[in-house]
């Protein structure tokens, strides 16, 4: 990805509550699952954390500290603009760094909270990685896009053989959890409004107001229409795949 590239996709998501699907009642629930509001205080890291939707709900429902991962500083600019407005801004600390080279140390962590962003290093790669910075007994709460079911048409197959390779069953996914010292505790599904409503409707309200800012460049088009394909895609087989939450202890 070249760095006007970048820029256009920063300035695309930015204004974004969120960079990925999800929703507030779902990290609650993933919050529940993982058992969060009875153990307290907590060291957590979100990584991955974008313009901080969960960062920011963690931090008002929880006893907690939270270090806000992400590679791009202007998320995390942002994310910090948004904190101060939730009267939250001294519970978190942004860190801007690549989640496949944290700087934590061993053990630092009571949970390590990671929203459509695991994808990046891929799953298996994360989750081995980031078990170490958790102390033993510690969450790990990932979400990670997966198959609904065994089966699913070809043409979805092949995009997301081209996308992800990765893309997999939740039982596969699981099977991956136990392999690498984690005890699965909670997986439930995304519903269809944390993609929809939550995420590609304020996205699209945006195309025009984005493609006009830009000069209907070429390279503002394609991203536009890369977009616009994924979305398509959904809304066609949406039956077939989303994101799975899983909730594992360190063992
Ligand atoms: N958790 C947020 C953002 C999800 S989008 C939400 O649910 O809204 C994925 C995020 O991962 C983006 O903010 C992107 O900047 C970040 N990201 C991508 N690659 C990364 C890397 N190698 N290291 C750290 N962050 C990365």
């Amino acid at each position: 990805m070249d760095d006007l590239q970048m820029q256009l996709l920063l300035d695309l998501h930015r204004s974004n509550v969120r960079q990925g699907p999800g929703g507030d009642a779902e990290t609650k629930r993933a919050m529940e699952l993982a058992g969060l509001a009875r153990s307290r205080p907590l060291k957590i890291a979100d990584v991955g954390c974008g313009t901080g939707a969960s960062t920011i709900l963690l931090a008002k429902e929880l006893d907690a500290h939270i270090t806000a991962v992400d590679f791009l500083p202007e998320f995390l600019d942002e994310l910090h603009t948004r904190a101060i407005d939730h009267g939250v801004a001294d519970r978190i600390t942004t860190l801007n760094c690549s989640m496949d080279a944290l700087p934590f140390t061993e053990g630092e962590f009571d949970v390590i909270w990671s929203e459509g962003a695991v994808y990046n290093m891929g799953f298996e790669a994360g989750v081995s990685a980031w078990r170490r910075f958790l102390k033993t007994g510690g969450k790990l709460i990932v979400s990670e896009i997966t198959w609904l079911s065994a089966t699913r048409p070809p043409e979805l197959q092949s995009h997301w053989e081209t996308e992800y390779p990765e893309i997999d069953v939740a039982s596969a996914k699981i099977g991956l959890l136990e392999r690498h010292g984690y005890s699965p505790e909670g997986y439930f599904v995304l519903p269809v409004h944390c993609w929809l409503e939550n995420y590609y409707r304020p996205m699209q309200s945006r195309f025009d107001a984005f493609l006009e800012r830009h000069g209907h460049s070429d390279q503002a088009k394609a991203i536009v229409d890369a977009e616009r394909h994924e979305i398509a895609l959904y809304e066609k087989f949406r039956d077939y795949y989303s994101y799975g939450v899983y909730v594992a202890k360190k063992v």
